[in-house]
Order: structure tokens, then C-alpha cells, then sequence
């Protein structure tokens, strides 16, 4: 029997809500593997659900830290290098665009709504690496969660899609720097799932209802799938893959067509 061993790593997840998140969903996984836990949340008032929910992970650290505060940031990763030394496995599993620039037309997008959405959902990934960098060394992992929007049009994704673009390059730009020192980035790009982030998102369930009649698998894909791929893109199993998007969309993003317009 293969199993992943992960006792004596130490990985921080960025960006749980609650047990919905896609964060939490690859937590429970490193947590079953045996890995140590650390977490940060974006305000005060998560602390306590988020105390609640990681009760059983035992030594488990927690962090207020919104990512676009370079002070928290540097505090939460000094705090953890007192206390862990090093940091194996991270999880970025945190986008943000203010609702106005995804309820209206793309190319009303207004500069400050674009800043924001690029800083909080992009540019944090390069932000928490380089906070990171020191504290990681070979066999290190890093992943972020990215969607298919990045790629092809989503109306009303809108300016979400091109912070996701630039998520997936920085990606592949963070995994050649970091590269040389044996540390691997990738993203996982996931097919809609029902977490606070994307019942905000503007005909959410309109779209899942479209979603299950083209894919492949007719299905949505379930929390545990993210979870199960975060596990094998942070552990050695993928110790070849950097760079990379990796779906698990239950195939949508195959489709050039959908199949309602299949001709025969
Ligand atoms: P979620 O549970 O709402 O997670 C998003 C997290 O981002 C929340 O914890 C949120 O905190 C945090 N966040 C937002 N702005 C922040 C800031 N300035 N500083 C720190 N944290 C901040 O929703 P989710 O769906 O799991 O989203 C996680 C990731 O998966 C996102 O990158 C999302 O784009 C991606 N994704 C989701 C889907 C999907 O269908 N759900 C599909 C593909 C990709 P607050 O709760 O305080 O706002």
C-alpha cells in the first residue's frame, strides 16, 4: 500500500473561512497525512470559527493577517521561523475583487477595483513567497487556487479572470526562481465548488447548473477532490511537477462546445 507520510512537515494554510473553503478542504488532508498545522485568516472576527474548526489539529498556530499587509506578513513568517525553524508545505488559497467591477461590464472596470483585485489575489502569492523563501528548502511546496477564467472568457468573472492570469504566470515565474533551491509551485485550477467566495460571484448558480450539463463527468466536483489534489501537489508524490496548472474540473475545461450544440 502507497500511503503520503507527511509527519514532521509543517505547512501553513492561507485563506479558511470556514469548513467550506477550498483551503480547509486540502487543511484536512495535510492534517490527516500527519503534517503540523499553521493558518492565517483575513479579520478578527474569523478567529473564533476558525479556533473551533483546527481544535483538533493538534499544535496548530493561527494568524490574523490580511496579505496586503506587509507588516502582518512579516510578523506571522518571523513568528513561525521562532517557532518551527523552517516551513514545508503553503497554501494561497485567497482572491478578492470588489463586487461592482464582476455585476457590471468588463471594460468599465474602474482603476482602483483593478488594483485591488490584482494586489489581493495576484500579487499576494509573490508577496507570501518572498516572506517564505527563507524559511523553505528542498522538497518545499507551495500551491495556489486559480479557475479556468484566467484562459477563457467567464462573463462576469471579468476582472477576476485577469487576476487569475497573472496568479498562474506568477506561478510559473516563482517556480523558476525557486526552482534552484528544490522548492516546487504550482496551481490548482478548481471547477466551481460552494464556498462564501464564489456564491459571491454574480449567477453562481446559474452557472453550476450549466457547469454539470458540459462536463464531462456531469458532475460539480466535490471539496475532497481539491483537497485530495493540494495533498498530491504539495507532497513528494509530485516531486517532478513545478509551474504547472493542474485542473480537477471534472473535465469542463476540455469542451470546445457544448454539447447541447453537438450536431449529430
Ligand atoms: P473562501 O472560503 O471565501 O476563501 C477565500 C478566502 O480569501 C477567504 O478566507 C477570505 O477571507 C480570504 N481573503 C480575501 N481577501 C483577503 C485579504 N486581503 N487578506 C487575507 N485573506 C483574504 O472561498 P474559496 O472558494 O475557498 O476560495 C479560495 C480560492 O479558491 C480563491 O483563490 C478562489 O478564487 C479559488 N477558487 C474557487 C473556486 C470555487 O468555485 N469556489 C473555483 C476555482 C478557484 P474573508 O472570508 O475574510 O473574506
Amino acid at each position: 500500500m502507497i500511503s503520503i507520510d507527511l509527519a514532521g512537515k509543517k505547512a501553513l494554510v492561507m485563506g479558511v473561512t470556514n469548513e467550506h473553503s477550498l483551503g480547509w478542504a486540502i487543511a484536512e488532508k495535510l492534517n490527516a497525512a500527519g503534517a503540523t498545522m499553521a493558518f492565517s485568516y483575513q479579520g478578527e472576527r474569523l478567529r473564533e470559527k476558525l479556533e473551533k474548526l483546527t481544535a483538533a489539529h493538534e499544535g496548530r498556530r493561527l494568524y490574523e493577517v490580511d496579505v496586503t499587509n506587509e507588516a502582518a506578513l512579516k510578523n506571522m513568517f518571523g513568528d513561525l521561523k521562532s517557532a518551527w525553524g523552517s516551513l514545508d508545505y503553503l497554501v494561497h488559497s485567497i482572491a478578492y475583487a470588489p463586487r461592482p467591477a464582476m455585476e457590471g461590464r468588463f471594460i468599465e472596470t474602474a482603476p482602483q477595483d483593478w488594483n485591488t483585485a490584482l494586489q489581493v489575489s495576484a500579487y499576494s502569492l509573490v508577496a507570501v513567497a518572498r516572506e517564505a523563501e527563507p524559511l523553505l528548502g528542498e522538497g518545499g511546496s507551495l500551491v495556489t487556487l486559480t479557475y479556468y477564467a484566467a484562459e477563457k472568457v467567464v462573463p462576469k468573472y471579468n476582472v477576476m479572470g485577469i487576476a487569475k492570469a497573472a496568479l498562474e504566470a506568477s506561478v510559473r515565474y516563482l517556480a523558476y526562481e525557486l526552482g534552484a533551491k528544490g522548492v516546487r509551485v504550482n496551481a490548482i485550477s478548481a471547477g466551481a465548488a460552494r464556498t462564501v467566495a464564489a456564491m459571491s460571484i454574480p449567477g453562481f448558480r446559474k452557472m453550476t447548473a450549466k457547469y454539470t450539463a458540459i462536463a464531462p463527468l456531469k458532475r460539480m466536483i466535490s471539496h475532497e477532490e481539491v483537497g485530495n489534489l493540494g495533498l498530491y501537489l504539495l507532497s513528494p508524490m509530485s516531486s517532478g511537477t513545478t509551474g504547472q496548472t493542474v485542473y480537477v474540473d471534472a473535465g469542463y475545461s476540455i469542451m470546445g462546445m457544448d454539447p447541447f450544440d453537438d450536431p449529430q
